[in-house]
């Protein structure tokens, strides 16, 4: 699905079993400054990957960068692969790159995660490392797609980040919010490590002009988007006060 010339979200299914519960991938095509994959699915969907490239006219192989939003198993999972066969850099937040490139252990699935979704052991035990080549910050101002900014957004994880398409004012929210047939949520309690920071995070994004929000759980919000995100702040602090 194409959202902005040369910005394609990629719907891939989690699994075959799970065929109507979709991973949302943005591919950012740029010959210039090189074609970048924000995220990349659970272990072994490579081939599921290089499917939805197609239809943007890439192969893996035209990878040259990969952005993780974070280091959970399900943005992480076919980067090494995807690495592998495109020789792409990967980019991550310093605060999650000793757990992406496998110096410390993943935070999630937390010990509960893990008793309440026991399949999650299973692709936990898939899960490869992958070496973070450039470690970003907030403000961090990338050279892509006209000029891309990081936007530090902890809380889901301690060094997520969402990222800011400045020319097409697509805003890549990772998992900081979610969303559910166009209408945008909070980041989702049940997965979300330190719910008071990913609030913060969320008036941070707030504070920025956008027209498009993806969300990898729920895709694009494309209606209303800076009215949604206040109302996401709104919610949560009456919750808040009840
Ligand atoms: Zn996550």
């Amino acid at each position: 699905m194409k959202v902005a010339n040369s910005v394609y979200v990629l719907p891939i299914p989690r699994s075959p079993q799970e065929a109507d519960s979709y991973l949302n991938l943005t591919l950012i095509v740029d010959e210039e400054n090189g074609t970048t994959l924000v995220d990349a699915g659970l272990p072994d969907q490579t081939e599921a990957i290089g499917g939805g490239l197609v239809g943007a006219g890439i192969r893996v192989r035209d990878l040259r960068l990969i952005i993780f939003t974070h280091q959970d198993l399900d943005h992480v999972g076919s980067g090494a692969a995807l690495v592998r066969q495109s020789g792409a850099r990967v980019l991550a937040h310093s605060a999650d790159a000793p757990y992406i490139d496998g110096s410390l252990r993943p935070l999630k699935p937390s010990p509960e995660m893990l008793k309440q979704r026991p399949q999650m052991r299973k692709i936990l035990e898939r899960l490869e490392p992958v070496a973070v080549d450039e470690q970003v910050e907030n403000g961090t101002r990338l050279d892509l797609a006209g000029g891309t900014q990081v936007i530090f957004t902890p809380g889901h994880t301690p060094g997520h980040i969402s990222l800011y398409l400045e020319a097409s004012k697509i805003l890549i929210a990772g998992d900081a919010l979610i969303a559910e047939g166009g209408y945008l949520n909070g980041p989702n309690p049940l997965a979300t490590l330190d719910m008071r920071a990913a609030m913060q995070s969320v008036k941070r994004l707030a504070d920025l002009d956008v027209d498009t929000i993806v969300c990898y759980h729920g895709g694009v919000v494309s209606e209303d988007a800076n009215g949604q995100l206040r109302r996401v702040i709104k919610e949560a602090s009456r919750n808040r006060n009840e």
